[in-house]
């Protein structure tokens, strides 16, 4: 029931192809009874010597005329039923994506990506299916037995069919037990066959790692042991399914034994014909599959209702930065401020910002600089909305964040991450990620701002090279700038730079830098870098240490104050010179 209840949405919109595959299902059931009674009435005519070719004639007729009318009849059942499943899986699946577009990042730490995955195809199949072929079961065995059971005790005998169900609660039992035993171990080994899919994952991508330490041996005896388990779980799925479709024939196979031998009896006492006891045990074998398909229903019901709950769970997870209730207009962001922002990551405790503070005007540049670990991708990370931050700490144009469209928000930055993302596609698709719709002069700019021409020009297929997963094929310098040429593309209102120029050398970051400056006047950039030049020319310069800002100034000021800057400065002059 929870399953309904949950895909009320669906059944709502798709009730009607529901009614019309039921109805017709009804429809092909009874028709189906006509060919079992004709097949005893022939019979009968043929034991009394009544049978005229005429007689013959119209029954082999009306069989192949409803042969007919059941192909058609049965098209249109198949057809509107299955359709729900194919359609139920495309939405759920639409629904999903949309919702993981939306998600922050503690929503892909609760949910892993295997788990994510696993939804989107085996939870999404077994709702598919529940809508679709369990339906059917459930339909088939309720109007199959009924037909069936009203068929026998009206045009037959009821002391027969008492008779021979007799055997029947067996059936029940076997289906029962049996059918959960193939249940059990099939999803188990469904869950072995995700943690197989999982090891081969790792153990592809993670490849060259494992061969650089020699870890081969020990990933393949890993792999052996995952295999073996899918192997030894799949085997006893066989073995109970090997064992499940005898045992029915077997306890079908007595109830016509009793069908025969009773109604034989039943013959001789004249209470039912012989075209009867044929018509009967006809019957008989069309009540196996509705038993069979309980059994499925029950099965299926299940996979779809525990997958129902596992998708209804995902998709009712709200963000945790929820878009403003209260939307301020804002045109382009005059200025950033912060002001006494701590934050803490979700589920971790300690903070990894501390009551910090600074405002950037329109056009200025913010430098980041600092040890590792000191809080520069938190800080700029609060920019992104990713993360849920206290009230009236981060401002746009003065006015408080939570008060701003986030897609509003969004449209305003281009981001080039710490970890640069890239996707198995073109170089040139790569790029124009963020504007899909950017000429090929406004692409080839880009390429030139991030220093990246050269490079191309050397590429098989230039732009057009394919860069392999997550771009294999470049050097760690190169897929920098294919990050940074995908950014400047959007000339947005706020550029981040989260030590995006780490894997170039000192010459090309200088070069890169003063194309930004140059082509970005009037734009408002922040950068971190470990490399302090690279922020020399910032209008501001924040040095953070444990999520705090130990010093802050121009370059000069910040010279001129001596500590931590000017000592990392002139270490990083004289390598430099030494270089
Ligand atoms: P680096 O120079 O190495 O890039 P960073 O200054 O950018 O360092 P951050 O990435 O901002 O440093 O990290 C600051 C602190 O926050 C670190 O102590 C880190 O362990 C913690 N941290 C970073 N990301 C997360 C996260 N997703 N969840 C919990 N803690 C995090
Ligand atoms: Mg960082």
């Amino acid at each position: 029931m929870s399953f309904v209840i949950k895909l009320k949405w669906f059944f709502k919109e798709r009730w009607k192809s529901y009614v019309l595959a039921i109805t017709v299902m009804t429809i092909v059931t009874l028709l189906t009874m006509i060919p079992p009674i004709m097949i005893g009435k022939t019979v009968d005519e043929i034991r009394e010597g009544q049978l005229t070719s005429e007689s013959l004639t119209q029954t082999v007729l009306l069989l192949v005329v409803l042969g007919i009318l059941l192909y058609i009849l049965v098209y249109i059942w198949i057809m509107s039923l299955f359709r729900n499943s194919a359609l139920i899986e495309s939405i759920l699946r639409k629904k999903l994506l949309t919702k993981l577009t939306k998600m922050t990042p503690s929503f892909f730490h609760r949910n892993t990506t295997g788990d994510l995955m696993a939804l989107a195809t085996n939870d999404v199949l077994a709702i598919g299916q529940t809508a679709g072929f369990g339906v059917m079961t459930l339909v088939n065995t309720i109007v199959g037995v009924s037909v069936v059971v009203v068929m026998m005790v009206f045009l037959i005998s009821y002391k027969l069919m008492l008779a021979a169900f007799i055997p029947l609660p067996f059936l029940a039992l076997v289906i029962n037990k049996l059918g959960k035993n193939v249940r059990v171990n099939f999803l188990g080994a469904q869950a072995s066959f995700g943690k197989m899919n999982d090891q081969a994952l790792e153990s592809i991508s993670g490849m060259r790692v494992i061969r650089s330490y020699v870890q081969e041996e020990d990933d393949i005896s890993a792999f052996d042991k995952v295999t073996t388990e899918v192997l030894d779980k799949n085997r006893k799925v066989a073995i109970f399914n090997a064992l499940f479709q005898p045992s029915i024939s077997l306890i079908v196979g007595l109830s016509v034994a009793i069908g025969i031998s009773y109604g034989s009896y039943l013959v001789y006492q004249n209470e039912i014909t012989l075209g009867e006891l044929i018509t009967f045990n006809i019957f008989l074998g069309m009540l196996i599959w509705p038993m069979i398909a309980f059994g499925e229903f029950i099965n299926v019901l299940q996979r779809g209702s525990a997958s129902a709950d596992r998708m209804e769970n995902v998709l009712l997870q709200e963000s945790d930065v929820k878009n403003a209730e209260e939307i301020t207009k804002v045109g382009a962001p005059t200025s950033i401020e912060m002001k006494n922002l701590t934050f803490k990551y979700p589920g971790s405790n300690t903070t990894s910002l501390e009551r910090l503070s600074f405002r950037l005007e329109q056009g200025q540049t913010l430098g980041i600089v600092g040890r590792t670990g000191s809080g520069k991708s938190t800080l700029l990370k609060q920019l992104l909305r990713q993360y849920p931050i206290d009230k009236e700490r981060l401002f746009i144009s003065d006015i408080p964040v939570e008060q701003i469209s986030l897609e509003k928000m969004k449209g305003w930055i281009s981001y080039v991450p710490q970890e640069h993302m890239l996707l198995s596609k073109t170089l040139k698709e790569n790029i124009k990620l963020g504007k899909p719709d950017a000429t090929q002069e406004e692409i080839d700019r880009a390429v030139k701002m991030a220093s990246f021409t050269k490079d191309v020009a050397r590429m098989t297929d230039g732009l057009e090279t394919l860069i392999g997963e997550q771009g294999v094929m470049l050097s760690g310098g190169q897929k920098q700038r294919v990050a940074i040429a995908r950014a400047l593309l959007l000339d947005a209102e706020v550029l981040i730079l989260d030590d995006s120029l780490s894997a170039v050398d000192a010459k090309t970051e200088n070069k890169i830098l003063h194309e930004i400056r140059s082509e970005r006047a009037g734009k408002t950039t922040l950068i971190t870098s470990h490399r302090l030049s690279a922020v020399s020319h910032a209008d501001w310069i924040l040095v953070m240490d444990e999520g705090r800002v130990i010093a802050e100034g121009t370059h000069e000021e910040l010279m001129f104050h001596g500590g931590w800057y000017k000592e990392q400065w002139e270490h990083q002059q004289m390598e430099a010179s030494l270089d």
